[in-house]
Order: structure tokens, then sequence, then C-alpha cells
């Protein structure tokens, strides 16, 4: 195989975001991507949309690619691999997997950490199976990344039962983005990523901080579920836990109000009253608005402490890395974060890096190596 294209599939609920690349091998055994064509198939399912269920998104999505003037592809035959975006592997995938119906199976006992998203990721893979039962097909995984953190990062403070009964631990998320930019930051800085100690700021709605220690991830602020961690467009973050008790007792509301009020009433939106949207926080800000600066000067400060622990934790750091909405976009959210962080090191030459992430790109990536083997 000496050039192929790799189709890449991130099936939600309700819309399938696709990208086809081209990859094409090199002489020392690697290969270069390029980006064909991406796009959308929305309002899945919705009553006034004529697209049903997600066999007839992959149907449609593929008969854009091969029909029309716009056509990308003579034909199928021409898709070598699809690479399909699986929110949670568990504990059972820890690198990317080529799909047989054991792992379909395995998909399916995820279902339950990741009820929102798995299902729906599970049927893009059944759709396109359906309908190019000769491709092979990959899952790549969010959590695969994370699956290195050592026992003490990702067992809680819990009953040690709760984790053996239910898996209930650390999990992390936004793995495969935080993978690609530690590697692009390996590649700007020159060096190999198995002697760097690198920071992955994520900061997107959801936003996460990784710290990847020669090329492994050590520990990440995202848990068992998203939740944890940063304080975020919408979601809470780290809170006292005990205040979900407290809350439901004042406000007589049940859990699952709790649940919507953490991860959709909360973050930048719930301190500000304003926005979800960083731009328009620090528009407020900016005018004086006391909230709205408040939202801002706390999700700078809950990040610079995840770095200062993850500096710790390391034993230093050479490279603090950006990434996603805020990360690429915002440099006064950078420049609040870094201000004065490295004061109290010894070696001055940390540095900063803004690097737009690319996940799609690194499915592809993963799913021409697993296709390969
Ligand atoms: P998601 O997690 O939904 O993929 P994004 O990575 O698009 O989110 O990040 C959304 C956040 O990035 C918002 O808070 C938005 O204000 C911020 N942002 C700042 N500048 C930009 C920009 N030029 N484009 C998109 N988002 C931006």
């Amino acid at each position: 195989m000496t050039s192929c294209k790799i189709l890449v599939i991130n099936s939600g609920s309700s819309s399938i975001k696709y990208r086809l690349f081209r990859a094409s091998k090199n002489g020392g055994g690697g290969a270069r991507f390029a980006l064909v064509t991406k796009g959308l198939i929305e309002k899945i399912g919705h009553k006034d949309s004529n697209v049903h269920d997600h066999k007839e998104g992959i149907q449609l999505l593929l008969n854009t690619l091969t029909q029309g003037q716009g056509a990308k592809i003579k034909d199928l035959s021409e898709i070598c691999a699809i690479g399909h975006r699986i929110v949670h592997g568990g504990v059972t995938f820890k690198k990317p997997t080529l799909i047989t119906s054991e792992v379909m199976a395995k998909i399916r006992e995820c279902f339950e950490l990741a009820p929102l998203h798995n299902p729906a990721n599970y049927a893009g893979v059944e759709a396109c199976q359906a309908i190019l039962p000769n491709v092979k097909q990959v899952a790549v995984f969010d959590t695969a990344f994370h699956q290195s953190l050592p026992e003490h990062a990702y067992i809680y403070g819990l009953p040690y039962e709760y984790y053996e009964k239910y898996n209930l631990r650390k999990f992390g998320f936004h793995g495969t983005s935080h993978q690609y930019v530690a590697h692009e930051a390996a590649r700007i800085l020159e060096r190999p990523l198995r002697k760097l100690k690198l920071i992955t700021c994520h900061l997107g709605n959801g936003c996460s901080i990784a710290a990847v220690k020669h090329g492994q991830s050590i520990d990440t602020s995202m848990g068992f579920t998203p939740l944890e961690g940063l304080v975020m467009g919408t979601r809470c973050g780290d809170i006292d836990p005990a205040s979900v008790i407290f809350l439901a007792e004042k406000e007589k509301i049940s859990l699952e109000e709790i649940d919507r009020v953490l991860n959709y009433k909360s973050g930048l939106k719930g301190v500000s009253g304003l926005s979800n949207d960083m731009r328009e926080i620090w528009e407020a800000a900016k005018e004086g608005h006391h909230r709205a600066k408040l939202a801002f000067d706390i999700f700078t400060y809950r990040i610079k402490k995840y770095i200062g622990s993850y500096i710790a934790a390391m034993g230093g750091v050479d490279a603090i890395v950006f990434t996603a909405g805020i990360g690429e976009n915002e440099a006064h959210v950078r420049n609040r974060i870094t201000k004065g962080l490295f004061d109290f090191l010894d070696d001055k030459k940390v540095r900063v890096l803004v690097v737009p992430t690319n996940e799609e790109l690194m499915i592809a990536k993963q799913t021409f190596h697993v296709v390969s083997l």
C-alpha cells in the first residue's frame, strides 16, 4: 500500500463529522498525510430531517464523497480504512485497535462509562460496517493515552471496593489531542519526545491538562468523567464533593438536576452569569463586569495551580503547550497563566508553545499505522 485514503468518523448522537485524508507512504517506513475534504451530516433522527439514522447518515456522506461535480474519490474502493473516534475505552483499550466482533462487544461494555457518547460512536461503526463490510475499521479512544497513568494517580481516596466493583477511577479524556500536541511539541523543539517533560493544556469548551513525561501521560485533570479538574465553559471542575449533598438538601433537587447544574450551568457561565464563551467573558471583564473578571481569574488560577502540581509531579518541565479554542486563540489567558510561573525554577528555559490541535489527523495516522501492521 503506497497511497490510500483514510476516512475519519466522529459520530455523535445526531451528527457525523468526517474528514478524508490521503496517506502516502514515504521511503522511511512513515507516511505523509494530506486532507482531501471534510464535512458534517447534521440533524440525524430529527423529525424534519430526511436522514433517519446513522446508516443513512453514512450513506449520505459516502454519496457526497463519490457523486456529482464535487466528488472527491472515484469509487469507494479508494478508502482503505476508516478510523473512528470512540470516547471511552475503559481499562480495556490502551491503544488504537482494529475493530472485530470481540472489540465491538468490549466497546459495548464501556457504554455505562460514557452513556451519552459511546452508543453514538458505536452507531457510526455499525453503519460503516453495514455499508462497507470489507473495509478495515479502527477504534481510536479518547481515554487510551491516559491508560499509562500510575495507580497512585488514578485511584481515588474512596473505599477500594468501588474501584474493584465498578472501575470507579480516574480515566482522563481528550487523550488524542494531548498525544497529538505532545508529538508536535517535540517536533517543534527538535528533541525526542522520550526525553521531554511536557504539560499540555487543552482549553476549549471542555478543558483538561496533562503531564506528559517522556511521551507518556502520567497525570491528567479530567477523571472518571470529564467533569473533574479545570473550570470549563459550563462544567464546574474540582469542587468539594460534599457540596453536592449540601445542595441536594438545600435546593430540594434531584441528583439528575444536580448533574445538570454541574455539567451545564457551572464554569465560566455559572460564575459570570453571562456566557460560556471566553471571548465574551474577556470583553465583559475589560469593561469592568465583576463576575466576568472573577470567572476569568478562577479559570486561569486553576490552570496555574495544576501546572505547578504537574511540575512537581514530573520533577520539572521543558514546555507548556496550549491548544484548542481558548489555548490557541486567547493570548491574555496564556499570559495570565504563565506570568511569574517559572520564577521559582532554577532552569528558566521553559518554553511556552501554541500548537493547534488536530485530533482527526491523529486518528488518521493511528488508523494507518494499525492497518499497515
Ligand atoms: P470545543 O471544546 O467545543 O471543541 P473549542 O476548542 O472550539 O471548543 O473552544 C471554544 C472556546 O474557545 C470558547 O470559549 C471560545 O471563546 C474560545 N475561542 C477564542 N477564540 C476563538 C476563535 N478564534 N475561534 C474559536 N473559539 C475561540
